[in-house]
């Protein structure tokens, strides 16, 4: 990668000052643009009595109020730029597992290009020509997001596959060996399935795939070192969201966070009861400011996604680049358990995606007299119901769990085990630990 970019390696390398007065400008001149052409951004301008002008310094962005994702659900033209005939893709998404709103983003030819060169870069970091890319995404129409991705592929001299979502990993694994894939890009759930279920009677060290390329949900340190082991190859994760043009963020080769796309964007992190800046390198929202957006610009847009920056400098040399860490809680996906306890689902990852066997889960908390009651439905190579109990002591594991049981504002967890592959279609979204009778609660 250090060849490639000599902006960011050697004695001419740019600084983080360099970037600083990059972003500055940038985000003048964009919010010059938003305020002039989106009659969104010009109310809330006027409203907040705010003006483009007043931004005169980096620091000054925190002046400006927040952009929800709300917002873009409710009216999303009033965001819009530019004049209708000028989109030339909407992508249409529902976020926050089946709950979040349905948002539009639009983008103008231009802002797709932008999309496929930082897709380049990003498949850059792992894959280069002559390099087979297995992309494994919904597949929609041109310029959706595999198509994005394959494009993107294209362009550093790489080939890429579209593998179907709905694909079983047997057939997934034909279309490895006849294409020869050398990368395999997809959602982190269903490579752990593409790898649980075809480990046990191939080795998959011997595929010649040097690259697990994941994205969509965190991806626990124990469960990296397995899949690296198993694949006998890297195993890298992109930080991605639809509204900031797809990609975001990549690990450079030192791992331990994501480097992101700071020519196009600005990164902040702020609490998200008050949506003020934290202490630098303190827990908060992941907040966005996009710089080059024709269709949609969007200014401080509020991702749900909580992470910290990470300020030592990152061994791989890039001084000028910040990093923040791996998402591994959302805002939309916290469930507040009775006893005033927290639960997410990376916290249920981390005990469970290791055990010998697992595929899947899916969980929803009931109420069942006075008490909640997790339900929780697990996929797992063997479908044995002799693994309850150690199923069940992995949940324990969870202290916000363990700690409502003691406290008695739960009930101990009912445990099945759903047949194989009856989970399969869950891999594509991310996670959420539903609730149901939620009427019954006062
Ligand atoms: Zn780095």
């Amino acid at each position: 990668m250090r060849a490639e970019v000599p902006l960011l390696f050697g004695p001419d390398a740019l600084t983080r000052g360099d970037a600083d007065r990059y972003h500055l400008h940038k985000l003048q001149t964009t919010l010059r643009y938003a305020a002039d052409n989106s009659s969104f951004y010009r109310e809330l301008f006027q409203k907040t009595g705010i003006a483009p002008e007043d931004i005169r310094a980096l620091a000054d962005i925190e002046k400006l109020p927040l952009t929800n994702p709300e917002e873009i659900a409710a009216s999303p033209f009033r965001f819009l730029c530019l004049s209708r005939s000028e989109i030339a893709r909407t992508h249409n998404f529902v976020t926050s597992g089946t709950t979040g709103p349905k948002k539009k983003i639009f983008c103008t030819q231009n802002d797709l290009e932008k999309i496929v060169r930082f897709l380049a870069a990003g498949i850059a970091t792992v894959a280069g020509r002559g390099d087979v890319v297995n992309v494994q995404l919904p597949v929609g129409l041109p310029y959706g997001q595999s198509d994005l991705l394959s494009r993107g592929v294209k362009k550093i001299g790489a080939k890429p596959i579209i593998v179907p979502m709905d694909i079983s990993s047997k057939d997934h694994l034909r279309l490895i060996k006849k294409y020869r894939a050398t990368v395999i890009f997809g959602f982190t759930r269903r490579m752990l399935r593409l790898t649980k279920e075809l480990e046990s009677f191939c080795d998959l060290s011997a595929l010649g795939v040097h690259t697990l390329f994941l994205t969509g949900e965190y991806l626990p340190s124990n469960v990296r070192a397995d899949l690296q082991k198993t694949w006998n190859c890297r195993v890298s994760t992109h930080y991605g969201l639809t509204e900031m043009g797809l990609g975001v963020a990549v690990e450079c080769g030192a791992g331990d966070g994501y480097h992101f796309n700071e020519a196009g964007l600005i990164v902040e992190i702020v609490d998200p009861e008050n949506g003020r800046p934290v202490a630098p390198g303190d827990e908060g929202e992941l907040v966005f400011t996009t710089l080059t957006r024709e269709a949609m610009p969007l200014i401080r847009y509020r991702t749900g996604d909580i992470s910290h920056l990470i300020l030592e400098p990152c061994s791989c040399g890039a001084k000028a680049l910040v990093k923040f860490a791996a998402v591994k809680k959302r805002i939309g996906a916290i469930t507040p358990l009775a006893g005033g306890e927290e639960l997410y689902p990376s916290l249920i990852d981390d005990v469970l995606m290791n055990m010998p066997g697992f595929i899947d889960w899916q969980a929803v908390i009931k109420r069942q007299d006075e008490r909640e009651i997790l339900h929780f439905h697990v996929e797992l190579i063997e479908p044995d119901s002799g693994k309850i109990p150690e199923i069940r002591k992995c949940l324990l594991a969870v202290s916000a769990l363990a700690k409502s049981i003691q406290a008695g504002a739960m009930a101990e967890p009912v445990i099945e085990i759903a047949s194989l592959g009856e989970l399969h279609g869950t891999g594509t979204r991310k996670r959420l630990i539903g609730r149901q009778d939620v009427f019954l609660r006062k």
